[in-house]
């Protein structure tokens, strides 16, 4: 006969295997960079720099807390009487000469059109996704077929749902590319996706082989001809990336959610949702001073153009 202790140890076991099962995730190895040549500065950058192709897919608005957005404890966002907004969410694809097809980050899959909170699963889903919209066509599949996009890997700036909601949509097998230590955010029952279900290995960018350009701090040359730079914003999250991209049409700043809008970008407030607000508002301020730097520079933000 089972004692009542037998039973509790039973539960546990069961428990501990299921959150296994949902939390162990994808291995994860080096994203290995190609030779990141004698760079010191953001001249050299300009000097040698490639270019490649950008484009941005909007595949549907979303509904958030505007208290996730920016961080109302500054009295600069009392002007925002809404508790909630509503964002867009990107996938940006880079088409490159020889490396070919890229994104960075994956937007929404179809699902986001059947419901509002698509393939975001969990009790406390709804909280953070409010509602959303996606028209016909708009998801990440229609529009990379609409253009051809032979998607060789992903980078993604952070894994939060809305740009990672995309992955389930691309070929089996595309590599996906991460910041260093980055979490997958998923919490069992509370809030949890499919989006890497099907991904086996995770190739993280590692910073400590990136060189030191100021004000933006460690960057990556992901294809190594200056095309395309992974700068390290973490804060937001841990392991947040940023995008440079040398397009045709001049640099193109990727913020990612390092500000999701341009109110909070031009006032230096940074996310709600913020892991480490020390680190979040360093990785701004980098990315603000660049910006006022060089103000030709088009900035992209988190869910704003
Ligand atoms: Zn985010």
């Amino acid at each position: 006969m089972k004692t009542d202790k037998s039973k509790g140890f039973a539960w546990i076991v069961l428990i501990t295997v299921m959150i296994n099962l949902i939390g162990c995730g994808p291995k994860r190895e080096s994203y290995s960079v190609e030779s990141q040549g004698n760079i010191q500065s953001w001249q050299d950058i300009q000097a040698h720099a490639n270019k490649a192709s950008l484009t941005t897919f909007m595949t549907g608005v979303l509904t958030v807390p505007t208290s996730g957005m920016l961080n109302r404890s500054d009295p600069k966002t009392d002007i925002f009487t809404e508790d909630s907004i509503d964002v867009e969410v990107y996938a940006h694809w880079i088409r490159h000469s020889e490396k070919g097809d890229f994104l960075i980050d994956t937007g929404l899959d179809h699902r986001f059109g059947e419901s509002a909170r698509g393939s975001q699963k969990g009790f406390v889903a709804p909280f953070i996704i409010e509602g959303g919209m996606q028209e016909i066509g708009q998801d990440i599949l229609s529009q990379l077929e609409e253009n051809q996009v032979n998607v060789k890997g992903v980078f993604l700036t952070h894994v939060h749902s809305d740009h990672s909601a995309g992955i389930p949509a691309l070929p089996e097998g595309t590599p996906i590319m991460l910041g260093k230590g980055a979490s997958l955010h998923q919490y069992p029952f509370a809030l949890y996706n499919d989006h890497f279900d099907n991904v086996e290995t995770l190739y993280e960018l590692d910073f400590s082989q990136a060189v030191d350009i100021q004000p933006l701090g460690k960057m990556l040359d992901l294809f190594g001809d200056g095309s395309v730079w992974a700068i390290s914003t973490p804060g937001h999250t841990e392991g947040h990336v940023s995008y440079l991209v040398n397009s045709f049409e001049g640099w193109v700043l990727l913020t990612g959610d390092a500000s999701h809008t341009r109110w909070g970008f031009e006032n230096g407030v940074i996310p709600g949702w913020s892991e480490d607000d020390s680190e979040a508002e360093k990785s701004l301020r980098g990315l603000i001073q660049f910006s006022q730097q060089n103000p030709d520079i088009r900035v992209v933000f988190g869910h704003e153009r």
